[in-house]
């Protein structure tokens, strides 16, 4: 930005210059932002969640607003990209209120991009608003074509309305990406169909490997499908071109010749992608976590409510980046049937 002749550098430094971006020990600039806005959902996913999930109170929530101020917080930090997820973040009251009012860094181009991981449950009612406020790109997570598989995994979804909900969003203008957890013994004969469904209709596919975060009263060695095995047994049926993309995620992506359609493999327990990560996560109450893998945490919840200005805010942030560690190690195996760390996948959001 230029700044008239006669501002001094005192002033650069203490009265509204951009405050200092994020770049953690290991030099890796922060740039994008996933937020929980919300740990409740409509489904109860068998892998993510247990039926009888006990939710945190409502007032432990952060508002639309606070979460609004934390969001543009990074923003000023230099952070690029912002995820909104959950739980399922349009069942959120109110979410499109604040889908509306982060649609203003986009207009700023402060922002480059705001999108969303959703169940698709609520898309078909969401779409077009989403659309409008600048929201170009969604990720649905679809795991089966089956409709009483559908409802076997997620518990209380029903597939119908998510594939409305992908209709609505493609009619929308929406580019929408599928991501399917590979669950063993449930859907793992279906991934190849999965990816003829999804390029067939220009949508990307991911496949992602379970992961050991949370308690879901039942065993992760049942539902553990390693990808290298998936990979593997769709390569007898296609040709998987080894591609030059990369989003800066944990994804590594190769071209299906016989459907020109991209296909991304997170692999986290067979393959560490955390030389690149340049994300950090918040939960809908306010606590920043550095890694999906591990526990450390710093609450921005006290800084947020202590003060009008954003300056103790920054600063926590600042001092939280200090801390990002170097990576995570998941290890599901037959000594440790514990997850690895007690917080669901709902909580920090995927
Ligand atoms: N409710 C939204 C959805 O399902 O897309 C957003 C939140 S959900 C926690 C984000 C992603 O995490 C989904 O694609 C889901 O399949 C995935 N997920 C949840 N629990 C997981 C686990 N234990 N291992 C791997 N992926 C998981
Ligand atoms: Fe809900 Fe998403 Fe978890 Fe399924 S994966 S229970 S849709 S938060």
């Amino acid at each position: 930005m230029a700044l008239a002749d006669n501002t001094s550098a005192f002033e650069i430094d203490h009265a509204g210059a951009r405050p200092r971006p994020l770049i953690d020990p290991f030099a890796r600039a922060i740039t994008y932002l996933r937020v929980s806005v919300t740990d409740r959902c409509d489904f109860r996913c068998v892998y993510c969640m247990s039926e009888h999930m006990t939710f945190l109170p409502k007032a432990d929530l952060l508002s639309l607003e606070e979460l609004d101020r934390l969001c543009s917080a990074f923003v000023a930090k230099g952070v690029s990209k912002l995820r909104l997820t959950g739980g399922e973040p349009l069942v959120r009251r109110g979410i499109m209120t604040l889908v509306s009012s982060l649609s203003r860094h986009l207009e700023s181009g402060a922002l480059q991009e705001l999108t969303l991981t959703t169940n698709g449950s609520q898309l078909a009612k969401y779409a077009a608003e989403l659309k409008g406020y600048g929201v170009e790109r969604v990720n649905v997570s679809l795991d089966t074509l089956d409709p009483d598989k559908f409802r076997a995994i997620t518990r209380w979804g029903e597939l119908d309305k998510v594939l409305a909900g992908i209709d609505a969003g493609q009619a929308a203008g929406l580019k929408i990406k599928i991501n399917a957890v590979a669950l063993k013994g449930v859907n793992e004969d279906e991934i190849a169909g999965l990816v003829a469904w999804a390029h067939g209709r220009g949508m990307d596919l991911t496949i992602i490997e379970v992961m050991p975060l949370g308690d879901i009263e039942e065993s992760r060695l049942d539902q553990y499908l390693p990808l290298s095995l998936v990979r593997a047994r769709l390569s007898e049926r296609y040709t998987l071109e080894e591609i030059d993309y990369h989003t800066g995620g944990p994804a590594r992506y190769v071209r299906v010749r016989e459907t020109g359609g991209r296909l991304g493999f997170i692999t986290p327990l067979t393959h560490n992608f955390c030389e690149s990560c340049n994300r950090v996560r918040i939960t809908c109450t306010g606590t920043l976590f550095m890694c999906l893998g591990q526990e450390d945490a710093a609450d921005l919840r006290g800084p947020l409510r202590a003060s009008e200005s954003d300056e103790p805010l920054y600063a926590a942030i600042d001092d939280a980046i200090t801390r990002k560690p170097k990576g995570h190690d998941f290890v599901i195996d037959r000594r440790r049937q514990r997850p690895a760390l007690a917080r669901h996948m709902s909580v920090t959001g995927g």
